[in-house]
């Protein structure tokens, strides 16, 4: 069976390595006689597999001792709704920078429960840059800034960290996190969803400094409230248990393969390749600006989108799937993360050079 390189935006490629160590480990757990599926999350054996998750991404990502690492369900999603009911505090209202599609989604579930002040707006572009530190508008009385690193669908990447001063910086991190060393201090809060680059779907991660905690306003949900969670080793309820020991299994081979430096170096050079190979005719084109430009997800279109269908098609018949474009943005969009190898992107820049010569 071969595997093929799946360009998905999320779900997306696992590492065969961890693939196969859940597969190997599937029947029976280090001798314990059952699958981790099958495992009391309150066991010693599941509280081990947890504990070492949390100490392995504690140690790739650096985090100080400060933060709480929150193992969370509900997807990024819930987060945009949990961030204002538990941060807003005795303030009324915060400051959102609009980038593009997630940034809106987060936006329309936090006017449900605050003044939204609009830090940054890139829609008059349709979202293909990046503001500029001098460009936002920030509110210092404002409960926090929210902003998105790496929009996901547009494919475009703060290649900054907002200074926002005083005031907490939270970032949806859902694309991008892990995908290079960070300094984890200049933020207040960092959440992503599991799917993109963490582990398999129905895990959350959130990594809040522990000041923050124990302000959410009274109407919060005690399933949305961050204190209950860190409170509780995130074992308030069940916890998606399967899917933290698959990310515990990710954090593991970030580790073998030389941490997130490692990571950050391979990434770049994909993405470089990547980028050299759209901008290197005009057949293809990138609707991004240059320093906008995500390592993650590289959305690029064909000068004659009548060709799409047949690149697609040519594409999958080399193992090449899921490139379809978002239905937003229209063309292509290769998704890139951390499990997807450098021979995956050789392969996709070797067949978008063949397709461009044969259709030129
Ligand atoms: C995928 C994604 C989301 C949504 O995540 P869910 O876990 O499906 O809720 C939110 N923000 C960004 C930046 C994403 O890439």
């Amino acid at each position: 069976m071969a595997r093929k390189y799946n360009f998905s935006a999320g779900p997306a490629m696992l590492p065969t390595a961890v693939i196969e160590r859940a597969q190997a480990e599937m029947l029976d757990w280090n001798d314990s006689g059952m699958s981790v599926m099958e495992m009391s999350h309150r066991g010693k054996e599941y509280m081990s597999i947890a504990a070492k998750a949390e100490k392995d991404l504690r140690d790739v990502m650096s985090i100080p001792d400060n933060y709480k690492v929150l193992f969370l369900q509900g997807g990024a999603s819930s987060q945009f709704a949990a961030i204002p009911l538990n941060l807003l505090g005795d303030k009324t209202s915060a400051d959102y920078m609009n980038t593009g599609m997630w940034s809106k989604k987060a936006i329309a579930e936090a006017k449900r429960y605050c003044t939204v002040n609009i830090a940054a707006d890139t829609s008059g572009n349709s979202f293909t840059t990046v503001p500029t530190q001098a460009e936002l508008k920030l509110n210092p009385d404002a409960a926090y800034v929210h902003y998105t690193p790496n929009e996901t669908i547009g494919g475009v990447e703060f290649d900054y960290i907002p200074d926002t001063g005083d005031v907490p910086l939270i970032a949806d991190m859902s694309s991008t996190i892990l995908s290079r060393p960070i300094d984890v201090s200049k933020f207040a809060m960092i959440y992503a969803g599991a799917q993109k680059n963490i582990g398999p779907a129905g895990l959350t991660i959130v990594i809040i400094r522990d000041d923050l905690l124990g302000k959410a306003l009274s109407i919060t949900p005690a399933m949305l409230n961050y204190a209950t969670h860190a409170e509780n080793d995130s074992m308030y309820n069940t916890p998606a248990t399967y899917s933290w020991y698959v990310a515990g299994l990710v954090f593991e081979w970030i580790k073998e393969k030389g941490g997130l430096e490692a990571m950050a170096e391979v990434n770049r050079r994909k993405a470089d390749k990547l980028y050299a190979a759209i901008d290197a005719t005009d057949f293809y084109g990138s609707p991004v600006a240059i320093n906008g430009r995500s390592w993650m997800n590289v959305p690029f279109t064909l000068a004659d989108s009548d060709l799409d269908a047949e690149f697609l098609k040519g594409a999958t018949e080399r193992g090449l799937v899921t490139l379809k474009g978002h239905r937003s943005v229209g063309g292509m969009r290769a998704s890139i993360y951390n499990a997807m190898p450098e021979e995956g992107v050789d392969a996709l820049v070797a067949y978008m050079q063949e397709f461009a010569s044969n259709n030129a």
